[in-house]
């Protein structure tokens, strides 16, 4: 499943909205056993463009899938960029056990970095603590 997040990403992140930045970014979500693609998409309004993460798990969420199991993240960065904080937390909402999502960066050239996500976002906010 692996490789094919990898492929998904590296493919999707061509499609990725970035006028502004010229920052594209791909990403891939395995969720409920599915993959869900995402790229980020930005405005001229700058404040309500959107990271490739969080447009694939809002697909998957779309599709009712609600188990992530793995990330797969494609930037032409050097070395491969990091889900931003926002996004962490997003996943981690999404993540059943954080210590067994993995969350692989990687770029078109072959590099890739690999993390839990809960080495990202550790003791993160789950909601259990709400009302
Ligand atoms: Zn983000």
């Amino acid at each position: 499943m692996t490789a094919e997040l990898e492929k998904r990403a590296i493919a999707v992140h061509g499609a990725a909205y970035a006028p502004y930045s010229e920052f594209r970014v791909g990403a891939c979500v395995q969720m409920n056993g599915k993959l869900f693609d995402g790229v980020n998409v930005e405005n001229a309004s700058y404040g309500l463009g959107i990271c490739a993460e969080r447009s694939a798990v809002f697909s998957a969420v779309i599709a009712g899938a609600h188990e992530l199991a793995a990330v797969m993240v494609c930037t032409d960065a050097s070395p491969p960029s990091s889900p931003c904080g926002a996004c962490r937390q997003v996943l981690y909402e999404f993540a059943r056990d954080p210590a067994a999502v993995v969350v692989t960066s990687i770029n078109p050239a072959g590099e890739r970095r690999s993390w839990t996500l809960a080495e990202l976002l550790p003791d993160g906010f789950s909601g259990r603590e709400l009302p």
